[in-house]
């Protein structure tokens, strides 16, 4: 018998996955990648700061700590490359936005923000930056497609289908799904836990995102990431990732003319080159009304188990929160009370 069945193929499930194989959990990894895009097209960014308010992110310090070691010990496991430290620059656009920003990086956002502030050079004369900006250290992104594939090679039992819920038989001490026997079942089902008929109950306010891939020469960014209501940042030689949108109505991976549009308009605040469109594509993070992770065991059925709510901060939050999740399964250390899915149950009774 197994230990686990892990439910999904994004970044929760093999973040989940990579954390239980460090405790020699056995496990059987069963999933449909082509029934979301989330993961699979994130920019994979983190940044310790929410620019719109000007705090440090919930326990950035925290989770980059432990991003940092879960990634970089994921690449030297799978061999692969996947893992950019990078420095976010934030122009001003107003002397009170410079001053602001000052006052922060004295004063309580200090080992996040850079206490220079730059003066834009030639360097920066295909970038929107009006005259000075600040710089954000502790960032950096996962490509997400080098590392989602990099996890596949690693799992010992691995399905590639789309799970019936309808099959799985669930006992005291174990569950069976097909032929398929595991003590217990974990869901990372990101936006489409809406589907699970065990789970369909949690308040998700999941958020579809559209992005670019673009090429344009003359952009002089290296390991930075351009910043201003929107993202732009390089992958290689001349093509850049730019994003993203936030749309809480239409929950598929269709990419939109909207989508486009808003992306180009926020792309002429971003640069001053011509670019091209080499790929436009959409996704639904699994975001939650409270904001926070939705992550413990199902309030009837003991061995049924959710990892979900990761929203727009995955990258972060998933390395983190899967070794909470570990201590919680083996050792029955309680989860945060802010992920624990035991803030829902009356959800659960209600309806
Ligand atoms: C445009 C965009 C940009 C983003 N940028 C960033 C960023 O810069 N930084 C960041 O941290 N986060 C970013 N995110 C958010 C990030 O992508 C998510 O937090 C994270 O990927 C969620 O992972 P997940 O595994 O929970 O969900 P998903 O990626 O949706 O994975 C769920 C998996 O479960 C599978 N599945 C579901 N139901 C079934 C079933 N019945 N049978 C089989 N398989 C099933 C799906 O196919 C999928 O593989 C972005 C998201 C979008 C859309």
């Amino acid at each position: 018998m197994l230990d686990l069945i892990i439910v999904g193929k994004g970044l929760a499930a093999n973040t989940l996955a990579l954390s239980l194989q460090e405790h020699q959990l056995s496990y059987c990894i069963i999933g449909d990648p082509s029934l979301s895009n989330c993961s699979r097209i994130a920019a994979g960014l983190w940044n310790p700061i929410v620019f719109k308010r000007m705090t440090s992110s919930w326990k950035a310090d925290e989770f980059i700590k432990e991003l940092k070691i879960f990634y970089t010990s994921a690449e030297k496991r799978t061999a692969s490359q996947f893992y950019t430290e990078r420095t976010i620059i934030k122009p001003f656009f107003s002397v009170e936005e410079k001053n602001f920003w000052i006052k922060k990086s004295q004063n309580g956002l200090s080992q996040f923000i850079d206490h220079a502030i730059y003066t834009a050079n030639a360097q920066h004369k295909n970038l929107v930056i009006p005259d000075s900006y600040g710089l954000v250290n502790n960032c950096g992104n996962i490509d997400m497609q080098s590392f989602l594939n990099a996890c596949e090679d690693l799992h010992a039992e691995n399905k590639n289908e789309v799970f019936d819920h309808s099959q799985l038989r669930v006992n005291t001490d174990h569950i069976v799904y097909k032929n398929i026997k595991a003590k217990c079942i974990v869901f990372c089902e990101g936006h489409l836990v809406k589907n699970n008929p065990f789970f369909n109950w949690i308040p998700m306010n999941s958020v579809k995102g559209e992005v670019f891939e673009i090429e344009a020469e003359g952009i002089e960014l290296e390991k930075e990431i351009l910043n201003h209501n929107a993202f732009i940042f390089k992958l290689k030689d001349k093509r850049f990732k730019v994003g993203a949108t936030y749309n809480w109505k239409e929950l598929n991976d269709e990419p939109t003319e909207n989508g486009a549009n808003e992306l180009k308009e926020k792309l002429a605040g971003l640069i001053k080159v011509p670019y091209n469109v080499l790929e436009h594509k959409a996704g639904v993070r699994p975001s939650t009304l409270d904001r926070r992770p939705i992550i413990g065991q199902h309030p009837l059925h003991k061995n049924l188990f959710v990892f979900n709510g990761l929203g727009t901060k995955g990258v972060m939050l998933a390395p983190y929160f899967s070794k909470k999740f570990v201590h919680f399964y083996l050792n029955k250390e309680a989860l945060d009370a802010e992920v624990d899915v035991k803030r829902f149950y009356s959800k659960f009774n209600n309806g």
